[in-house]
């Protein structure tokens, strides 16, 4: 079978790999259909010094195919069945995992296509507890999109921000996978939602998919711009993903009691922190990283009710460096798939 494996820092293979083997009681045999990039996926790319791994590695972290073999035990799941896969190999059995909480498990093995084997491969075998079903009427483009992005922005506006009806949020990024996720779930909970982007043409595609306001934060100071638009107010919540270009500046467009959920640092990982500010201002800072196998449920039946992820393009296997070079660029708009 073919399988796209990372054999140097910024260097991919399309090898011939053996077949897995018939699987055992509780898994099933997934047939990879298509498989979405995410930054996490250009950081392994680039070559990351804490992350342990061997090479060559599997890449592929988000995807979405059908059952191709089901163990005896995984009886609720059958050929042809469509399905999305949880990218963490969680134990099942700690407290986290017991209570739900999947991406903090005590004992997890490693995110598939970054510590170890990932999706981009024509077949795998996974513990069918780690499987999801795809509702109808839910292509697996758009599934493929619904573990990372769209689970991740589950978890960081509902479970953590606990964002409400109502609130203004600012949403860094809009453009990117996790951006226009969060614009049209914060807009279809009857949000404000005001968004920077890195382009006018940008910001053009962010006001269709429903941004009230966009800032393009190369020609103004968004903090500046969003306390105008808030009138001197500030926002309920900043989604964050951006790291050490906006994190200041995102803590000065908070209100009172205002919180910041972040889930990325693309510009770089340290930051200072105003602390006077941070208590006086009564400010809540979330950190979140990943989801839930509920996040993933919750994100695919959004989708079966018609709130999509927008898609900038669709790759062959073979061009997966080419979409990883394009998500690096930021030319991207939405998310960007790997279909085989
Ligand atoms: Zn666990």
């Amino acid at each position: 079978m073919r399988a796209l494996t990372l054999v140097a820092d910024r260097r991919l293979a399309l090898v011939d790999l053996a077949p897995p083997p018939p699987p055992d009681a509780g898994e099933v045999q997934i047939r990879v259909r298509a498989v979405a990039l995410n930054h996490i996926d250009l950081w392994g790319f680039r070559g990351m010094a804490f992350a342990k791994r061997k090479l060559p590695l599997v890449v592929g972290a988000e995807a979405a195919g059908e059952i191709a073999a089901s163990g005896p035990e995984a009886t609720l799941l059958k050929a042809g069945d469509r399905v999305v896969m949880y990218g963490g190999l969680t134990c099942g059995h700690c407290k986290a995992c017991r209570e739900g909480r999947d991406n903090l498990c005590e004992n997890i093995a490693g995110i598939m296509g970054f510590h170890v084997d990932g999706f981009a491969r024509e077949l795998i075998n996974l513990p069918a507890r780690l499987v999801v079903p795809v509702p109808s009427g839910v292509s697996l483009t758009d599934a493929a999109c619904a573990p990372i992005a769209f689970a991740t922005v589950e978890h960081m506006l509902f479970d953590n921000a606990r964002l409400e009806p109502g609130e203004t949020i600012l949403v860094h990024a809009g453009g990117s996978g996790i951006g226009t996720a969060a614009i049209r779930m914060a807009k279809s909970l009857g949000c404000t939602v005001i968004t920077t982007v890195g382009d006018d043409e940008k910001g053009e595609k962010a006001k269709a998919l429903g941004a009230d306001h966009v800032i393009n934060y190369r020609t103004d100071r968004f903090e500046h711009a969003v306390r105008k638009i808030t009138g001197k107010k500030g926002v309920d919540v900043v989604l964050e993903h951006v790291g050490a270009d906006t994190f200041s500046g995102s803590l000065l467009s908070l209100k009172r009691g205002g919180r910041l959920v972040t889930c990325g640092a693309t510009s770089g990982p340290t930051t200072t922190l105003n602390l006077m500010q941070l208590f006086q201002q009564q400010h809540r800072i979330f950190g979140s990283f990943g989801a839930s196998m509920r996040n993933i449920r919750d994100a695919l039946a959004k989708m079966q009710a018609g709130l999509l992820p927008v898609i900038d393009t669709e790759v062959e296997l073979a061009d997966f460096d080419r979409g990883l070079e394009r998500l690096e660029s930021r030319r991207v708009f939405g998310k960007i798939v790997v279909t085989f």
